[in-house]
C-alpha cells in the first residue's frame, strides 16, 4: 500500500527527497515537451510533403499528450509529498521526520513515543 510501504522501507526523509526528485523530473519532462512542440510548430507548414506534415503533427500531438501527463504527475507527486510533509512533525516534541510507521496509516515518534495519524 503506497506510500506507507515506501515510507516504512526508506524512512520519511528519504521518501520525501525521492518524491521531490521524481516530481521535478516530471516537470523537466513537461518543459522539454513544450520545447519540442515549439520546435515542431516552427517546422509545421503546408508547403512540404504530406508525410512530413503528418510526422510533425504526430510529434506535436504526442508531445502535448506527454506534457499534460507529466504536468498532472508533477502536481500529484508534489501534492502528496506536501500533504504528508505537513503531518511529519511530532505534535508532542516537534521532531520532524523522526517517526516509524507501525501500521499503514499511524506513525510513532522515535524520540518521545507520541502516536498520530500520518496518512488518511
Ligand atoms: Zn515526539
Amino acid at each position: 500500500m503506497e506510500p506507507a510501504d515506501s515510507i516504512a522501507r526508506l524512512g520519511f526523509a528519504r521518501w520525501y527527497e525521492r518524491r521531490l526528485i521524481e516530481g521535478h523530473a516530471w516537470f523537466v519532462s513537461c518543459f522539454l515537451c513544450m520545447i519540442a512542440i515549439a520546435a515542431c510548430m516552427e517546422e509545421l507548414n503546408l508547403r512540404g510533403s504530406l508525410p512530413r506534415l503528418a510526422v510533425y503533427a504526430t510529434l506535436v500531438l504526442a508531445s502535448a499528450a506527454l506534457a499534460v501527463y507529466a504536468a498532472v504527475r508533477y502536481h500529484r507527486i508534489l501534492s502528496e509529498a506536501e500533504r504528508l510533509g505537513e503531518h511529519a512533525t511530532c505534535g508532542n516534541c516537534g521532531a520532524y521526520a523522526r517517526f516509524k510507521l507501525y501500521s499503514p496509516t499511524m506513525a510513532r515518534c522515535r524520540r518521545c513515543g507520541n502516536e498520530w495519524r500520518l496518512i488518511n
